[in-house]
């Protein structure tokens, strides 16, 4: 029921013994359906060695395994689309997500109908938690988010959606200034990018009416400096949000108290912070810093059993003065080298593999440039610097061939410099794919 304040004052304000209860007995009918459906599961707990039946509480989920990405990524080229860790019937699946992968071939997440209620359930309370309210009228743009669909199950569910297509720069402004729209939820480095767009247009930013800033997707919202610029620009508010389309579109988001990301999944999704390097799960306490692991507790397409987000994160807060229970977090960084181009993932190892499809042309060595420290380093295009192999000259149709690949198969813009053989520095070991220019020059 809608307070003023909450979404779901009964669950987000719950006692912590209260929280517990519940995620305890979630997290047996969970594994019980899991052991039941899941065939990936029953292999994963059997190798393991472990009876996932005779887990009883969530303090217990440290005997059993992780589940990997790359676990499900490989799974699912075994048995294509969806791979064996689907629990549902396939024809119970309603909708289908892509994310993009290290190998450049997405990986799909389906939901059921049931799936998309506790997406739609998360989201709202995680937008109404950022200050979004009935009267507010928010624009869905579609690219970058490709969970961006349940996000406007949130939206209608709260204010008013207006669909708007990708890259529509022009069909975004007129949002704000025919349509009466308030609101925008994007990725933490594009409001810069949208006010150098209406500068181009001589329109003030101040005129839009844009009120609120939902910015998720990447971390950068949490830098003072990134949201006092955003907040001055717009003569709004930004507020953050953060999910992930493997286990929950989005389930953490500030109060207005702006102290760290509430968690706000109870009932749906079971968090824990690991050390990243022993495994060990740690305590929820302020400044505890690790990995957030995160399990599924009501899910029927993909539950997820302890699944490594690879986000690196701090706990900000135990306690607030909005009456939220779930603790808060900001984002620090990532545990695998990803990339976040506009809310779109993007590994490295993926690109590279982009590049050495255009053998013999190329010889395969790259180097990923980041001019400026995240956000603003992963505002597209990126760009990357490509060795042609020996006696092949610089040639502009095939710059357009790789960055047009790019595009096509990793969802983001390059900038591809064609560079001679023996241009790059190599390395030993482990290629660095990505070069910190903005930590060298400093
Ligand atoms: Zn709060």
């Amino acid at each position: 029921m809608v307070d003023h304040n909450f979404w779901n004052k009964e669950v987000e304000c719950a006692s912590l013994a209260a929280t517990k209860n519940l995620h305890d007995d979630k997290l047996k009918q969970q594994l019980a359906y899991v052991c039941a459906s899941s065939k990936f599961y029953q292999q994963k707990f059997a190798a393991y060695g472990v009876d996932a039946l005779k887990i009883s509480e969530t303090e217990d989920l440290q005997m059993l395994p992780f589940t990997e990405k790359s676990e499900l990524r490989e799974s699912q080229s075994r048995i294509p689309p969806f791979g064996e860790h689907v629990a549902c019937n396939t024809e119970d699946v309603r909708r289908v997500y892509s994310t993009s992968g290290t190998t450049g071939r997405p990986t799909y997440i389906g939901l059921t109908k049931a799936d998309i209620a506790t997406w739609r359930e998360t989201a709202s309370r995680v937008f109404w938690a950022n200050g979004l309210r009935t009267s507010d009228r928010i624009p869905l743009v579609v690219s970058p988010f490709v969970v961006a669909a349940s996000y406007a199950d949130a939206f209608e569910d709260i204010g008013t959606c207006i669909p708007i297509g990708v890259n529509m720069t022009d069909r975004l402004i007129d949002a704000f200034r025919f349509a009466g729209a308030t609101a925008l939820l994007c990725t933490a480095s594009y409001p810069l990018h949208f006010a150098r767009s209406l500068a181009e247009r001589s329109i003030d930013p101040k005129s839009l009416g844009l009120n609120l800033i939902l910015a998720g997707g990447e971390p950068g919202a949490s830098i003072p400096e990134v949201r006092r610029q955003i907040e001055n620009t717009f003569n709004c508010r930004v507020m953050e949000c953060s999910g992930n389309g493997d286990y929950g579109a989005m389930v953490w988001g500030e109060c207005e108290h702006r102290q760290g990301m509430h968690f706000l999944g109870q009932g749906i999704i079971h968090p824990e912070i690991i050390d990243p390097d022993t495994g060990v799960s740690l305590p929820i306490e302020t400044g505890t810093k690790g990995e957030l692991v995160c399990t599924s507790l009501d899910r029927e397409c993909i539950p997820l059993i302890r699944f490594r987000t690879r986000d690196h994160v701090e706990v900000t807060h135990t306690e607030c003065k909005c009456g939220r229970t779930g603790f808060g977090i900001r984002i620090i960084g990532r545990t695998d080298d990803l990339l976040i181009v506009r809310g779109v993932n993007v590994y490295p190892a993926a690109i590279r593999d982009v590049i050495a499809s255009f053998a013999p042309e190329l010889n395969g060595v790259m180097e990923i440039q980041m001019e400026q420290a995240p956000p603003l380093g992963w505002e597209p295009p990126i760009h990357i610097k490509v060795e042609l192999s020996a006696h092949v000259e610089k040639d502009e149709y095939l710059k357009q061939k790789i960055e047009l690949k790019l595009r096509e198969k990793l969802i983001f813009r390059a900038n591809i410099e064609l560079v001679l053989e023996g241009t790059l520095p190599r390395y030993e070991y482990k290629a660095k794919l990505v070069r910190e220019l903005y930590k060298e020059k400093s």
